[in-house]
């Protein structure tokens, strides 16, 4: 029997694990160790009590009481709070999901690691902020760490292990989300409610944000250059808003490979849950003559400036990653509050990672948790600072 862990359980990819784990024998087939929440309690004790889970964990320490109530009568271990969200990624399992979003994801994945374990990570914002030393952590120990972002799936299946010279380019692709088709003076209008609409994939708030401003995108070029140890010239991307062909690699003697599926993360999850074999997934498959047409297009930088602010990061390279993650997470923060508009999410990042710059210290990677975290709290400041004038603009 396989041992598993979720943390993140109660997001929307945390959903889509939680459905495969249940369609595919459920607590009969899976011991599932540790199940983690933010807030959510009644749909964590829920999926705890459905899997026979061993451990929840709610981040918000205050709902642990709730928690206790909520899993009454059972013989499911409840705690609460950032530490012991790090204790139940410390706990054995055979296989453990990252999907928590943003920052907060790092210290339990990298706990992971240090543990010499299999992590699926979905948590992009890990690779982004701390790149270097999860993967230096990982190589260390022997930890495994296995792409869930569906691009980042695509990529690792495409590639030819023993041919990495060969590969010339690898492409990822970019719905575009809500505001692909927008005039670019309406983008300034954009409401949230709007930015949370995204045309293809149905997935937690913040990434489908992320989507509409092309900053998911600059977060995946930036972590396919982590995960890859490629240089951010051989990545590239291609708007393609039937969200069908997820990645591509390009190799030497011209030929690409490319990987294709529905829009459902459940097809990458599966793929990383039972890598490296291949089992029967009950998912919807494609039918590309029902589809008829797929369609491709370069993006538009001015329509997407994060794209160029992810390139400056690649090159930049020590403390970029964590301070560009910081700065957009503020950003997105204050966007959804109402005291940004749209527009001046890119902007606020731009200020950060300048500021940034000019400090000791910023050309060299972080190499400790502590200090991603030194770099995150600083960069969120400086991107709130933008605030003033994106409320002067507005007036
Ligand atoms: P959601 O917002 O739907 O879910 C996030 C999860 O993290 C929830 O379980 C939430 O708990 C929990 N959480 C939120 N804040 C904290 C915190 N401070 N400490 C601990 N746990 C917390 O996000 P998604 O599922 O959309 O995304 C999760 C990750 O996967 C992100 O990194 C995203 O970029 C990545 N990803 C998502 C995809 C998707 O299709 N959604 C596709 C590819 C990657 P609760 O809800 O209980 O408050």
């Amino acid at each position: 029997m396989r041992s598993v862990s979720i943390l993140g359980a109660t997001g929307s990819v945390g959903e889509s694990a939680f459905d495969l784990l249940m369609q595919s024998g459920g607590p009969a087939r899976w011991r599932v160790v540790a199940l983690t929440g933010g807030r959510n309690v009644a749909r964590l004790a829920q999926m705890a009590r459905a899997l026979g889970a061993e451990l929840a964990v709610i981040a918000d320490d205050t709902l642990l009481p709730a928690l206790r109530d909520a899993l009454a009568g059972t013989e499911i271990e409840a705690a609460g709070g950032a530490q012991a969200l790090i204790e139940a990624a410390d706990r054995p399992a055979d296989w453990v999901l990252s999907a928590i979003v943003g920052a907060a994801g790092l210290a339990p994945g990298l706990r992971v690691a240090e543990r010499g374990g299999v992590l699926a990570l979905a948590n992009k914002e890990s690779l982004v902020a701390a790149g270097p030393l999860l993967m230096g952590t990982a190589a260390r120990t022997g930890a495994t760490i296995l792409p869930v972002d569906s691009e980042h799936s695509a990529i690792f299946q495409c590639l030819d292990r023993n041919n990495i010279e060969a590969v010339e380019r690898v492409t990822i692709t970019a719905s575009g989300g809500a505001f692909r088709d927008w005039p670019l003076e309406r983008l300034a209008h954009a409401t949230v409610a709007e930015a949370s609409c995204h045309p293809n994939w149905t997935m937690g708030q913040r990434i489908t944000i992320d989507s509409a401003s092309m900053f998911n995108k600059a977060l995946e070029v930036i972590e396919a250059h982590e995960f890859f140890a490629l240089p951010a010239g051989r990545i590239a991307v291609l708007v393609h808003p039937e969200s069908i062909v997820h990645a591509m690699v390009s190799y030497a003697d011209g030929g690409t490979l490319a990987h294709l599926g529905p829009p459902d993360m459940r097809h990458a999850i599966g793929h990383a849950l039972h890598w490296p074999r291949r089992e029967p997934l009950g998912l919807p498959r494609l039918d590309l003559a029902a589809l008829g047409s797929l369609t491709f297009r370069a993006p538009c930088e001015t329509r997407w400036p994060a794209l160029a602010l992810a390139r400056q990061v690649i090159a930049s390279g020590g403390a970029a990653g964590a301070v560009f993650n910081a700065a957009k997470e503020q950003a997105l923060d204050d966007f959804i509050a109402g005291r940004i508009r749209f527009t001046d999410m890119a902007p606020a990042v731009d200020r950060a990672l300048a500021a940034a710059a000019g400090r000791a210290g910023f050309g060299a990677s972080p190499d400790s948790l502590a200090a991603v975290l030194d770099w995150d709290r600083q960069a969120r400041r400086d991107a709130a600072a933008v605030r003033g004038v994106a409320g002067q603009g507005a007036a």
